[in-house]
């Protein structure tokens, strides 16, 4: 008889992003006629650039030949994405790394779900709250995460809030944890961290031998030059931190697939003899092993970002959405809400009015306006009062979404 991993059990039935759907069909059923848009889920919505589709046509024209046929490529990807990734995503920034602490990936969520291999099932996890859900569902999988009470906590978790009060900074933990999840710009408050800030993190993570695991999917959106893209622009980040990035918002990936993960040399963790153990040879054990590399097509595709044409390309996308999340931040403001981030991340995170909650507020917003939002108690407890737009959508989608919204608050 073949045991299950009772942990998944443990996990809640549906994900958030079902729930939503299920009621938006409802309300269809109910509303054939009505026109509903959503600014709820985080898909992109703008093709992939000129510049892109081209390196990936003459991919596939390559692998159409005897010559330039590539099968099984090396799982940490080609060096010629790698060193494209050094030289414009690192040493432009002053930081120095290997070619072979680059990890290509399919992207970031499959490597944010899988880093927790690395780690005993009972080192303590810190999450900042609201969060991206895979971070904690993945260790819930192995067991780590303990069981999920009512409250919506996981009982081996500690949640460290980020909320209006503490204008989205969690305050560092009060304990020692042995890991610490960051995202930065965050999903889904859509606020970033400051230098300083993290400053703050890398050096409790030093201080406490604490391992952090940083997502820095939505770098691309930064646009304040004080805001740092990458944890290692911090000293010391080298030897506490692995850092995960993702061309899907930068560059419109979703469906292509592909990004990669920085897993330094320097980074060690402990056996319970207290002997240290570095990383990065594991992680590439570990990725050898159940990874077969990202496509030659997608890495060509990649690569193309990062040419002056790609680059333009890709900036007048991103341009495209920040135009989206401008227009939606000024509308919110002037219809009296409280809005937060949405100026250096593709996300806007907005109070809801009153007592009303997340889920409630999402309701009133369908049945009012046939617009959809994301309840924000989804993202964990303190999302519970807010609710995620996302600025993803097409120009005349979000402005005739902002136009019901402004009639529906009369
Ligand atoms: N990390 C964060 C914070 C995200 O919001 C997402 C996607 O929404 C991902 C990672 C995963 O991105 P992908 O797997 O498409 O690279």
């Amino acid at each position: 008889m073949a045991l299950v991993n009772d942990h998944f059990l443990k996990l809640p039935n549906n994900y958030l992003f079902a729930d939503i759907a299920k009621k938006v069909n409802a309300f269809r059923v109910t509303h054939p006629r009505a026109d509903v848009i959503s600014l709820g889920i985080g898909d992109v919505t703008q093709p992939l650039c000129p510049a892109v589709v081209e390196a990936m046509h003459r991919a596939v024209d390559e692998m159409g030949t005897r010559e330039g046929f590539h099968g099984y490529g090396p799982e940490q990807g080609y060096d010629f994405l790698r060193e494209a990734i050094l030289k414009n995503d690192f040493v432009s920034r002053g930081i120095h790394l290997d070619l072979d602490e680059i990890f290509i990936n399919d992207g970031a969520k499959s490597d944010t779900g899988n880093i927790q291999e690395l780690i005993r099932w009972d080192n303590s996890i810190a999450v900042t709250d609201p969060i991206y859900p895979v971070y904690i569902d993945s260790n819930a999988m192995i067991g780590r995460a303990g069981l999920k009470g009512s409250d919506g906590r996981w009982s081996n978790v500690i949640y460290l809030p980020c909320t209006a009060e503490n204008g989205f900074v969690p305050q560092l933990p009060d304990r020692r944890v042995d890991v610490i999840y960051l995202c930065y710009p965050n999903n889904p408050t859509g606020t970033v961290i400051s230098r300083q800030e993290l400053r703050k993190w890398v050096n409790y993570a030093l201080r406490n031998d604490t391992l952090i695991f940083y997502d820095a999917a939505y770098e691309a959106y930064i646009a304040d030059p004080d805001i740092p893209h990458s944890i290692y622009e911090i000293r010391g980040a080298r030897k506490c931190a692995i850092e995960f990035h993702s061309y899907s918002k930068t560059a419109g990936f979703t469906g292509v697939r592909c990004g990669y993960t920085i897993v330094p040399k320097d980074l060690t963790a402990a056996t319970l003899e207290g002997r240290r153990i570095p990383l990065r040879p594991l992680w590439d054990r570990r990725q050898s092993t159940k990874f077969n590399g990202t496509s030659y097509i997608s890495q060509r595709a990649a690569e193309a970002i990062y040419t002056p044409e790609g680059r333009s390309q890709v900036a007048e996308t991103i341009g495209y959405y920040m135009q989206n999340a401008r227009r939606m931040l000024s509308t919110f403001r002037r219809l009296g809400y409280r809005v937060y981030g949405g100026e250096n991340a593709p996300y806007i995170w907005l109070k809801t009015p009153g007592e009303s909650g997340s889920w409630q507020f999402f309701e009133e917003l369908l049945y009012g306006a046939n617009v959809v939002c994301t309840p924000g108690v989804g993202f964990g407890p303190s999302g519970e009062g807010y609710v995620r737009f996302t600025a993803f959508g097409s120009h005349e989608q979000t402005d005739e979404a902002l136009r019901r919204i402004e009639k529906w608050n009369g």
